[in-house]
């Protein structure tokens, strides 16, 4: 027993990243949005409750959809060997249809669902999923704040 899986720890992956921040309690101030703001160009700011800010570019939610659909596409490019955690996503090839939006609504307290530019709108975003991806995470997940 001296090689598992553990002994390698790899970036997870968007749909781990999904279904962890989706355990996570809803009503905590980490999740709780008191700020959203989406724009064209700024792409998605978020303020939460607990003090921390977000700002998602439109490409970086997009490559990062939660739907269905996008996390099939995803996951058959995951599974090739050797490529040591390196990543690549590729966007669907009219990218600037697909990280321009046209609509945004939210749905419930909880997510906001994008719809894009290409007509792609089955995405919607969980705050706690938001939460967990937010680029100011560098890497973790955010949910062991180190202060
Ligand atoms: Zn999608």
């Amino acid at each position: 027993m001296t090689e598992r899986p553990s002994d390698h720890p790899q970036p997870m992956t968007e749909d781990q990243l999904i279904e962890l921040a989706l355990r996570q309690p809803l009503a905590t101030d980490m999740f709780r949005p008191v700020d959203l703001h989406l724009d064209r160009r700024e792409g998605l700011h978020i303020s939460w409750a607990d003090g921390h800010a977000s700002n998602f570019p439109l490409a970086y939610l997009r490559k990062r959809c939660p739907c269905a659909t996008c996390r099939t596409e995803r996951e058959s490019r995951t599974h090739s060997p050797g490529s040591a955690g390196l990543s690549l996503t590729i966007l669907p090839s009219n990218i600037d249809r697909a990280t321009e939006f046209v609509d945004a609504r939210l749905v419930g307290n909880y997510a906001i669902q994008i719809t894009w530019a290409d007509g792609h709108s089955t995405g919607i975003y969980d705050f706690r999923y938001l939460r967990v991806i937010c680029p100011a995470n560098r890497g973790g997940t955010g949910l062991n704040p180190d202060r």
